[in-house]
């Protein structure tokens, strides 16, 4: 059956993953894959995950399985945590929440969802964006249309606010708008609260689908903050969608923990989502892995834990900040030409360094630091011990 196959490409990213993984060099350096390091180059376990597994491997009395759509606690805390806890959603009961397999899951079932009631929509995600948005929604279903809609300026390493609002102006109704809630990645550049609240309105006034992709809550501005663009949605009254995930903000990276929720106009429309999520995810993976979950929904319920959680997230925050300014600094320093200073104003793991493929290039053969074609590089990767050598590693490569 397979003779006459031929291979599937690598995934772009997690492909240089592997390769990096191959190098023996020492000065090795990974700015790709969006994955938090510490200052030490490890991706930690955090202490209010520990924990919490702690408690449960006491208190643990089953594996058995959950049920399809997870545990309620879970969708519970899910919901406080990505809409606040006093919001009319939660207290009207307008939205549904299931536990999917992280926030790639999450998009999967929410597109499988659109798909069997809304095959015909487009599918509209920014220029640019992460790159499996692409192939989730081609894959679900038979496969949306897919088209990208304005949004960031290369020449301004800035949001393109004016032709991201002109696209969306021509959005049909019923069409699906893919967000990112903040943090965009690959850029880095997000929306202010104004434009938040301009674009939720737009949404309401042309009757499109917003999708908000919700994966780094938490490394923006803080947990309160980083909902300010779920909140306009929320209080647009309109039908929306969030997929969000504990990869990133809990480190559960490996433990496939995040959730889809669909917002609704009412309580009975939301059970009828409910049982059509179900139906998808039955049909698909069952129920939902269990250890992640139960680790997120113990720490956001328990108090000392929830206050862990916060103190570690801001840890992880504000060491992406630092070596935001670091790098800066180290790359006037070694006298590389330009202002970098965009890359202080944008937020989360991410960022548009503007370094052309051939440097791109450069540093990979000549230096072992490996960044994503396109320029995208991970903050997080950096660290006060190898900053020098990145920025000369960029002041050779661009010379
Ligand atoms: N959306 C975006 C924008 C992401 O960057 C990622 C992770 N790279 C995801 C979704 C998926 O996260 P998860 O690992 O939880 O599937």
């Amino acid at each position: 059956m397979w003779k006459s196959v031929q291979p599937a490409p690598p995934d772009s990213i997690l492909g240089l993953t592997e390769e990096f993984k191959k190098d023996q060099n020492p000065q090795k350096v990974n700015l790709g894959v969006g994955v938090y390091k510490d200052e030490a180059g490890n991706t930690p376990v955090l202490r209010c995950v520990k924990a919490a597994e702690k408690i449960l491997l006491n208190t643990q009395t089953t594996k058995s399985y959950l049920p399809i759509s997870g545990d309620p606690a879970y969708a519970d805390a899910v919901q406080r945590l990505i809409f606040g806890a006093g919001s009319e959603v939660i207290s009207s009961g307008r939205a549904v929440t299931a536990h999917a397999p992280g926030g790639t899951g999450a998009l999967r079932v929410g597109a499988d969802l659109i798909h069997k009631f809304s095959p015909d929509a487009k599918v509209w995600v920014s220029s640019p964006t992460w790159a499996n948005h692409n192939g989730i929604f081609g894959a679900a279903g038979a496969g949306f249309e897919i088209t990208q809609y304005g949004y960031y300026d290369s020449e301004s390493k800035g949001l393109d606010f004016d032709k991201m609002i002109s696209d969306l102006e021509q959005v049909s109704t019923g069409d699906v708008v893919v967000l990112h809630a903040c943090c965009h990645n690959p850029s880095g550049v997000d929306l202010h609260d104004e434009q938040w609240k301009q674009v939720a309105g737009l949404a309401a006034k042309k009757g499109w689908i917003p999708f908000l992709d919700f994966a780094y809550q938490g490394f923006g501005d803080g947990v309160d903050e980083d909902r300010y663009s779920v909140e306009q949605f929320a209080a647009a009254g309109i039908d929306f969608l969030v997929a969000s995930s504990f990869s990133k903000n809990f480190g559960l990276y490996n433990e496939r923990t995040g959730a889809i929720t669909v917002v609704t106009p009412d309580e009975s429309q939301a059970k009828v989502v409910m049982s059509h999520l179900k139906t998808i995810i039955r049909t698909n993976y069952s129920n939902p892995p269990a250890h992640g979950g139960m680790v997120a929904t113990l720490i956001l319920d328990t108090p000392e834990l929830h206050k862990m959680w916060l103190e570690e997230l801001a840890e992880m925050r504000n060491r992406i900040v630092n070596m935001r300014k670091m790098l800066v600094a180290g790359l006037a320093a070694q006298g590389v030409e330009g202002d970098f200073s965009f890359i202080e104003k944008q937020r989360g793991m991410f960022s548009f360094s503007g370094w052309s493929d051939d440097v791109v290039s450069s540093l990979r053969k000549n230096n072992n630091i490996y960044v994503v074609g396109g320029g995208r590089i991970n903050l997080a990767g950096l660290t006060t011990a190898n900053i020098e050598y990145v920025s000369k590693a960029v002041a050779d490569a661009m010379k």
